[in-house]
């Protein structure tokens, strides 16, 4: 069995009061799913040691949002996996979308992240996911598989089935607009069938402005393993009812 993820991305938000507030707020969470949180990077090591500290007996793991493909060297302004290896992270979210749209990062870049996160045992959740014009032309489907495609290339189908894989749907992203539940699973089972025998393990997540109020439909589809919550995992108490709903 799939075991549930909600993976809260918190972008570039935040202080150290606001951190705080949210993590006295996670600690309080008590889920059947796994939780994840990311948090800027400058933010990892108060995360984790309030973590640390804390008797939770939930699992509850921390990632960063972004990484270098690079192992060390002259990359100003750079983190390696490794860094994030040494300050106890478990996941890094590879191919955001407003990586690749902002910072112009191609499928081979990703793949090379994610290649580097792997490599230091460190699990990568790669994100794809269309944009709405591609949506409207039928591309959907085409540009997901490629978007995947290059990672196997680069990695092999084993190493990829054993990552996160998150949909999301670009036009859905911090725009309110969600994915109707048979839209993401229409695009789950297309990844899985991708995938073959081996991703019957890979945990397909979905993301693109999840809320308590739409997460539950979205959960109960067979092929949708939890989500990659942006916005409203700043809301310690929704992001919390998020969590209890996976
Ligand atoms: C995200 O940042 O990955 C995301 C899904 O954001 P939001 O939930 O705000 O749409």
């Amino acid at each position: 069995m799939r075991h549930p993820l909600v993976a809260g991305n918190w972008k570039m938000h935040g202080d150290r009061e606001s951190v705080a507030g949210l993590i006295a707020g996670l600690l309080e969470i008590g889920c059947e799913a796994e939780v994840a949180v990311f948090p800027p990077y400058v933010y990892i090591p108060l995360v984790a040691a309030s973590i640390g500290n804390s008797d939770v007996d939930f699992g509850i793991s921390i990632g960063a949002q972004n990484v270098s493909e690079y192992d060390s060297g002259a990359y100003t302004g750079e983190v390696s996996c490794q860094m994030l290896r040494d300050f106890g992270c478990q996941y890094t979210i590879v191919g955001h979308s407003e990586r690749r749209s902002i910072y112009g990062e191609t499928n081979e870049q990703v793949a090379h992240k994610f290649a580097a996160v792997q490599s230091v045992g460190i699990t990568p959740i790669l994100c794809v996911g269309e944009t709405l014009e591609q949506r409207d032309q039928g591309k959907t489907l085409v540009v997901v598989a490629a978007q995947i495609e290059a990672v196997i290339e680069r990695v092999g189908l084993d190493e990829v089935c054993e990552a996160v894989i998150a949909y999301e749907p670009v036009w859905a992203i911090g725009t309110g607009k969600t994915a109707s539940a048979d839209q993401a699973q229409a695009v789950h089972l297309a990844i899985r069938q991708q995938l073959g025998e081996l991703g019957e393990k890979t945990r397909i997540l979905y993301g693109g402005s999840v809320k308590a109020a739409n997460a539950a439909e979205l959960f109960m589809q067979p092929d949708i393993d939890g989500a990659l919550v942006g916005g409203a995992s700043l809301d310690a108490n929704e992001f919390s009812k998020i969590c209890k709903l996976a």
